[in-house]
Order: C-alpha cells, then structure tokens, then sequence
C-alpha cells in the first residue's frame, strides 16, 4: 500500500455494486482514474461497460493488465499507466472513480476540461460538502462556484471507513456530476476563473476592496473602470455572498474593458 498515492482499496462489495449501478454503463465507454486493484473495474466490465482505466501505481498497472488481460485481448477493456492529474484524459461518454482524495482537485479541474455526460465521483466527504455548498452560502467557495458553473451535483450516498483497506481516517461521499452549459452567459471562461480565484483569496473582504487591491495584477485602470461600472450591490458584499450571476456580470464586465466595449 503506497500511503502517497492515496491507496485506500474499496473491499465492501455491496458498496461496490452500488456505485456501479448508479449509471446504466452497459455497452457504454467508461472512464475509471485510479483503478486500484481492480474491484470496481470488475463490476464495470461484468455490467458490460468498455472501460479505459488510468493508474499511476507501476506495479499496480502490472498486476491489472494481468488480472484482466481477456478483456484487454477483447477491446473491453484498456489500461493505461498516467497521472490522470496531468495527462490529457481520453474523452469518454461516463466516468466512475474512487479517486485518490489528495488530487481530487486536480484531477476534478482536469475532467471538467473534457467531455463527458455523467460522472460518478467519491470524495473525501468534507470535499463533497464543499462542492455542494449553496453558493451565496457562507459555506461556499472556489470550488463550489467553479463546479456548480459549469455541472449539476447531486449526493448518491456516503461511505463509512469500514469500507476500505486500509481504512482511512475520513468519510467518503459518492457524488453524481452531470456536465451543463453555464446557466448564465460567460463570454470567456478563462477569466471567468480568473475572477473567482480573485475573489475568493480574499473571500471576507468586499467585492470592491479586492478589485482595488487587485490593481497591481488587473492594472488599475482596468480596476477602477470595473469599480465604476459595476453594481453597487455586487461592490459592497463579499464573495460568498454573491450569485452565480454576478461571477458572471464580473468577468462578462472585465471581457468588455479588455475589448474596448464601452459599459
Ligand atoms: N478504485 C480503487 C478502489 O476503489 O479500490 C482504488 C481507489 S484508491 C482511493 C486511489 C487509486 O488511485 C490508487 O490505486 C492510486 O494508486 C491511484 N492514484 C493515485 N494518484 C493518482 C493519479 N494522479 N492518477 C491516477 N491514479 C492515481
């Protein structure tokens, strides 16, 4: 068990079937990260998905290619030896995993860029919940803003330590990701992150303090013709009390002043 790379292996088979049957994966192109030791890949394949898998783990890439060398023969299978936190992933119609909690990020950020239908996703459940905060909730954050943006989330089910070998010390939350178009109008996606970076490294401040403080990276002038066109409503709260809208009329309003469109 390699501590580094997250290896917590899913031994409860009720808890493995459940989430393989949170999708109806048959006949259907699967993606699964951090395969393991295979028990997930096998429910897949036995409910007669396609499944390409990506593993870090050198020695855990061997023993899978062994442990399912007739499907991989057969075209039902692939396994494939990455960082799916850096690689460009394979784009594939579902995605199930068990991921490996200390990439969950990255490896979530890197999904988005693809795409995909549904994705069935465990998480450390504090990283579920924060997913899931309401944004304009205290709760809410970077993460929230950026994942309810671009997908709807919905909670299928948690899992208690007990499930895993070896247990680890935090309780897991089995999600459900479901890729849609922004409910608002985003001219440019990439400074649309940009804005809820900014925003959320000062997240008790107010809107209007952190664009002036963010002068020295925005260029000031930019700023204060932010500051000048914007709502007095999205300048006087703080970033978790904002809407998804109004991430959106801030870096919709930052694309204009870039563009020379007058306010
Ligand atoms: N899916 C298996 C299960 O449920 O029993 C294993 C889940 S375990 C929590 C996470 C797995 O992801 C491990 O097999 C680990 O080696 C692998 N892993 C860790 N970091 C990874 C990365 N960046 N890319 C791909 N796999 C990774």
């Amino acid at each position: 068990m390699k501590t580094r790379l997250d290896q917590h292996f899913l031994t409860d088979t009720r808890a493995v079937a459940r989430i393989a049957d949170i999708l109806d994966v048959s006949g259907r192109q699967v993606l699964e990260i951090g395969p393991g030791t295979g028990l997930l890949t096998r429910a897949l394949l036995d409910k007669g998905a396609i499944v390409t898998a990506i593993e870090l783990d050198s020695d855990l890439v061997l023993s899978l290619k062994e442990r399912f060398s007739i499907e991989i023969a057969g075209g039902r299978c692939e396994i494939i030896h990455g960082d799916a936190a850096r690689i460009s992933l394979p784009e594939r119609e579902y995605v199930v995993a068990n991921l490996p909690y200390s990439a969950s990020s990255k490896i979530t950020c890197n999904l988005l860029r693809t795409s995909f239908t549904d994705a069935v996703l465990m998480y450390q459940k504090e990283f579920a919940d924060r997913m899931m905060a309401p944004v304009g909730s205290r709760s809410c954050g970077r993460l929230s803003v950026m994942v309810q943006t671009y997908a709807r989330v919905k909670r299928c089910f948690n899992l208690s330590p007990g499930s895993f070998m070896p247990p680890p010390q935090v309780r897991s939350t089995v999600l459900l990701i479901q890729p849609r178009p922004p409910l608002f109008w985003i001219h440019d996606n990439a400074i649309y992150a940009e804005v809820v970076q900014l925003l959320f490294s000062g997240r008790r401040k107010m809107v209007r303090t952190i664009i002036r403080m963010a002068g020295d990276r925005i260029g000031t002038r930019e700023a204060e013709d932010l500051i000048g066109t914007l709502p007095e409503e999205i300048l006087s709260s703080r970033p978790e009390q904002l809407y998804l809208e109004d991430y959106a009329t801030i870096a919709n309003r930052i694309y204009d002043i870039r563009t020379g469109v007058p306010a």
